[in-house]
């Protein structure tokens, strides 16, 4: 075979079965289809749900998949007819973009009437699907190209840095979750969690309008370092607080109005998370769902006392969709807040299976705790 005619070819780690390895692959570059776009990496995001996909026995996807779906990039070669993003930015070769990986129908009964596309039925999204062992190959986050395949897909433009971008889709998880709080000015928000998705909410939150919030964590105390980097107003760190009780009296008096937080976010994976939450909401409050993502069992929830006559609303926020993404790329390029800092650890993709383990386990990576790792493609394999 000539050089002239030699296929291109690029990385991608497939995830070869539930709670198997991550193996990468050389294969070949596809020229995009019309309607298509190929995406040039630059990060990919590590998220806690790629772990719990990686660790999950069954969840009805075909192997082998390329996960990752906080994915920013730039456009490597843009298919014909594609001339514009989601919201009519004219997209050139070498622009910035940030792919939204869900990819709804439009169609069904939550697209069209419910407007929860969330919740389609027709849902897929890059990262699990399809089986990457078929062309495109490209279809997952973990790798040097994404091909952007699926003519319902959504692609915005970015004015900002790789390390915002990257924030993209996990600030889209928590603008929805603000958007069902509705918080108010003068507001006291309580931010139970300081992971990447509280200590996000915690900036969030602070330009959208709270006055005061307090973010709670377990014992992590670089994290509430964080928080209090994300404007936090009030961190309190549960080993200097055990008791709950105590914890509960503290978030009421430390609430601007004495009654406790009119808005409280669960970013907690735990049901006790849950439950101590109810705890925090004044009376007629709001407590938004956000934390727990994968199932972590059942608690005692009392309809009279926990629900009606607190009079308090609780809402389960489910992942994200085009309008959280265009509302969160201000947020994510607002340089008021010190988003990149959140990110501990830039490993080449070489180190994924090795940065999974290291959230799983909840073990350093180098010494150094993750709060946030992404990978960058780019980076030379050591
Ligand atoms: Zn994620
Ligand atoms: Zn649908």
């Amino acid at each position: 075979m000539s050089q002239l005619t030699a296929v291109r070819t690029a990385r991608a780690a497939l995830l070869d079965r539930p709670r198997g390895n991550f193996v990468i692959g050389r294969y070949p570059i596809p020229d995009p289809a019309p309607g298509g776009m190929l995406m040039k990496i630059e990060l990919c995001g590590v998220c806690g749900t790629d772990v719990h996909t990686w660790q999950h026995s069954d969840i009805g996807i075909d192997y082998p998949i390329s996960l990752g779906h906080e994915i920013v990039g730039t456009v490597a070669a843009l298919g014909a007819g594609v001339t514009t993003d989601y919201i009519g930015k004219p997209l050139q070769v070498g622009d910035r973009i940030g792919v939204i990986p869900a990819i709804h129908c439009h169609q069904c009964y939550f697209c069209a009437i419910a407007k929860t596309p969330e919740k389609c039925i027709h849902w897929k999204t890059y990262g699990t699907w399809p089986r990457a062992d078929e062309e495109p190959h490209f279809t997952g986050g973990y790798g040097d190209y994404l091909y952007i395949h699926d003519p319902n897909s959504v692609v915005l433009k970015m004015d900002t840095t790789p390390e915002r971008g990257v924030f993209l889709e996990p600030m889209a998880v928590v603008v929805h979750s603000l958007l069902h709080a509705q918080i108010k000015p003068g507001d006291t928000v309580v931010v139970q969690g300081v992971g990447p998705i509280g200590l996000l909410t915690v900036a969030a939150a602070k330009v959208s309008g709270a006055s005061k919030v307090i973010a709670l964590g377990r014992r992590n105390r670089v994290r509430l370092a964080l928080a209090q980097r994300m404007g936090a107003d009030v961190v309190i760190c549960q080993q200097d607080m055990p008791e709950q009780e105590e914890r509960k009296r503290f978030v009421r008096a430390a609430s601007l109005n004495g009654v406790g937080a009119d808005v409280v976010f669960n970013t907690v994976g735990t049901a006790i998370g849950f439950k101590e939450c109810l705890d925090y909401v004044r009376d007629s409050g709001t407590l938004v769902e956000v934390g727990n993502f994968v199932d972590s069992g059942t608690i005692p929830f009392n309809p009279c006392k926990d629900l009606l006559e607190k009079g308090i609303k609780v809402i389960g926020s489910f992942d994200n969709e085009a309008e959280h993404f265009v509302r969160a790329l201000p947020l994510v390029s607002d340089l008021r807040l010190p988003i990149p800092e959140l990110i501990t650890h830039t490993i080449p993709l070489g180190r994924l299976q090795e940065s999974c383990e290291a959230i799983r386990s909840g073990s350093a990576l180098d010494g150094t705790e993750i709060v946030k790792a992404v990978i960058d493609p780019r980076l030379p394999e050591e």
